[in-house]
């Protein structure tokens, strides 16, 4: 695609008048872990020949940041599971400083301990890394196929390396709701920023969501019993409401897609490892870009189906948990990255 008609487009400004700056990329709809919350053990994954190439997701994110794009993450599935990845995020760090403010990634954390190096070399400055417990096994109940020693080889790793390191837990009822503090202790302890997410009802799992579902104002009220949490107006460009913590000095972020709806303030599209274009996680309207952009070498095709995919973007989300209801959303997480 040339890159005059990617810089004649114009920003992508949604009719609600939300500019969207923050594009999370699936690389890959594949895991070496299969998280109970996530994943069903025995989950049926995209046929390789329909995955995008590697060079096809550069086409396409590159002309995302031409149309004001700041922020792009990458996701999966496992994003390190993915072969040649470094290839990808090396292509895209030449737009690093000229339109792309950050890249970074989410990861498991399992293949930290070998590529933690070459991410800070590339120019990746902070990545977000999955971690529901301390208990190695309750971390292989947890995650079925994953190495805590392993993970925590990847952040210690990925520490001295210099990346800046944020732990998402996801809040589990009877799972990891009795060491969420811990959790918090540890992270801040290692001067790592910690956020707590709500199990969200996206796709078929082995067991019932309403048994794993924790409320985060639950969560809220028992830490401060024991923490002394002040609201703090930082903003990491994501959904995540922060608070400060007096006895640890670190920060705590909270994403709350369940008890309180952060839509009005999205700034966010994802694409995943097919080109398909989702305009909303919690909504099951998506657009397909691999036609578009396979269509021609030039860019015009990709960026009008982008526009119209645009117009449809959603005011919001229509998530509830409820045990006799079907998945809000049918497609699982590690297909759109969360
Ligand atoms: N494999 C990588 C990882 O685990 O970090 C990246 C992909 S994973 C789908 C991204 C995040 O989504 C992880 O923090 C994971 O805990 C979270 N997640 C997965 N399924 C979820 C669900 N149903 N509700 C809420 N969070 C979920
Ligand atoms: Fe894999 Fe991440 Fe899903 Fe766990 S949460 S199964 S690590 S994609």
């Amino acid at each position: 695609m040339s890159e005059l008609e990617d810089e004649l487009a114009p920003p992508l400004i949604d009719r609600f008048g939300r500019a969207i700056t923050y594009l999370r990329v699936s690389v890959t709809d594949r895991c070496d872990f299969r998280c109970t919350y996530c994943m069903a053990e025995d989950m049926t994954f995209v046929p390789r020949k329909e995955l995008l190439a590697l060079e096809e997701i550069d086409r396409l994110a590159s002309a995302f940041i031409a149309r004001g794009v700041r922020k792009v993450r990458l996701t999966g599935g496992e994003p390190l599971v993915r072969r040649n990845i470094l290839w990808l995020i090396e292509a895209l760090s030449r737009h690093l400083g000229d339109g792309l403010e950050e890249l970074t990634l989410t990861t498991n954390g399992s293949q930290l301990y070998r590529f933690a190096d070459a991410l800070a070399d590339l120019g990746i400055k902070r990545i977000n890394v999955s971690l529901d417990t301390l208990d190695a096994a309750k971390f292989r109940v947890l995650t079925r196929w994953g190495d805590f020693d392993q993970v925590m080889r990847g952040i210690d790793a990925a520490d001295r390396a210099g990346l800046k390191i944020k732990i998402n837990t996801v809040a589990l009822r009877d799972m990891n709701e009795d060491e969420l503090e811990d959790l918090l202790r540890w992270a801040h302890g290692r001067g790592f920023d910690l956020t707590l997410i709500e199990t969200m009802p996206l796709g078929e799992i082995d067991t019932d969501r309403t048994d794993q579902y924790l409320p985060l104002s639950l969560v809220h009220s028992r830490l401060s019993q024991h923490l002394t949490l002040t609201d703090i107006p930082h903003r990491s460009g994501g959904p995540a409401r922060y608070m400060q913590v007096a006895e640890t000095g670190g920060r705590l972020g909270l994403i709350t897609p369940m008890t309180h709806n952060f839509c009005e303030s999205c700034n966010r599209v994802r694409v995943t490892c097919t080109g398909t274009l989702y305009m909303c996680l919690g909504q099951d309207d998506a657009a397909d870009l691999r036609a578009p952009l396979r269509a021609s070498t030039s860019g015009a095709p990709l960026h009008a189906a982008i526009d119209e995919a645009m117009a449809r973007k959603p005011k919001g989300h229509d998530f509830i948990i409820d045990r006799d209801a079907r998945p809000a959303i049918s497609r699982h997480m590690s297909a759109t990255g969360g």
